[in-house]
Protein backbone atom coordinates (compact mmCIF):
# COMPACT_ATOMS: atom_id res chain seq x y z
CA UNK A 1 0.00 0.00 0.00
CA UNK A 2 3.04 2.03 0.41
CA UNK A 3 3.66 2.36 -3.07
CA UNK A 4 -0.41 3.56 -4.01
CA UNK A 5 0.39 6.36 -1.55
CA UNK A 6 4.02 7.42 -2.74
CA UNK A 7 2.17 7.26 -6.31
CA UNK A 8 -0.74 9.35 -4.78
CA UNK A 9 1.60 12.43 -3.70
CA UNK A 10 3.60 12.08 -6.85
CA UNK A 11 0.20 12.76 -8.72
CA UNK A 12 -0.79 15.73 -6.23
CA UNK A 13 3.11 17.03 -6.51
CA UNK A 14 2.86 17.23 -10.52
CA UNK A 15 -0.86 18.41 -10.24
CA UNK A 16 0.51 21.05 -8.12
CA UNK A 17 3.57 22.11 -9.98
CA UNK A 18 1.69 21.88 -13.06
CA UNK A 19 -0.49 24.65 -11.91
CA UNK A 20 2.08 26.89 -10.92
CA UNK A 21 4.08 26.22 -13.81
CA UNK A 22 0.67 27.20 -15.88
CA UNK A 23 0.06 30.42 -14.09
CA UNK A 24 2.54 32.66 -15.54
CA UNK A 25 2.93 36.46 -14.45
CA UNK A 26 0.83 37.97 -16.42
CA UNK A 27 3.52 40.60 -17.39
CA UNK A 28 5.23 38.08 -19.18
CA UNK A 29 2.33 36.63 -21.27
CA UNK A 30 0.44 40.04 -21.86
CA UNK A 31 2.42 42.90 -23.86
CA UNK A 32 0.91 45.97 -24.02
CA UNK A 33 0.55 47.84 -27.16
CA UNK A 34 -0.24 50.87 -28.03
CA UNK A 35 -3.56 51.65 -30.70
CA UNK A 36 -2.67 53.12 -33.73
CA UNK A 37 -5.11 55.50 -34.11
CA UNK A 38 -5.90 56.60 -30.29
CA UNK A 39 -3.25 55.62 -28.58
CA UNK A 40 -5.31 53.49 -25.92
CA UNK A 41 -3.23 50.86 -24.44
CA UNK A 42 -4.76 47.02 -24.97
CA UNK A 43 -2.84 43.94 -24.80
CA UNK A 44 -1.72 42.18 -27.76
CA UNK A 45 -4.14 39.60 -26.64
CA UNK A 46 -7.08 41.70 -27.04
CA UNK A 47 -5.91 44.19 -29.92
CA UNK A 48 -7.01 43.86 -33.71
CA UNK A 49 -3.66 43.21 -35.94
CA UNK A 50 -4.28 44.93 -39.27
CA UNK A 51 -1.47 46.07 -41.68
CA UNK A 52 0.69 45.04 -38.86
CA UNK A 53 -0.43 47.55 -36.69
CA UNK A 54 -2.34 47.16 -33.45
CA UNK A 55 -5.57 48.54 -32.84
CA UNK A 56 -7.84 48.31 -29.75
CA UNK A 57 -11.20 48.10 -31.38
CA UNK A 58 -12.57 47.22 -34.33
CA UNK A 59 -13.76 50.84 -34.79
CA UNK A 60 -9.96 52.14 -34.91
CA UNK A 61 -8.97 49.45 -37.49
CA UNK A 62 -11.17 50.78 -39.66
CA UNK A 63 -13.61 47.47 -39.83
CA UNK A 64 -16.78 47.89 -40.56
CA UNK A 65 -19.28 44.86 -39.38
ZN1 LIG B 1 -7.99 52.79 -30.73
Amino acid sequence: MLFKILLLALVIGGVYYFFIKKKPLPKETETMVECDKCGTYVSTKEAIIKDGKYYCSKECAGVKG
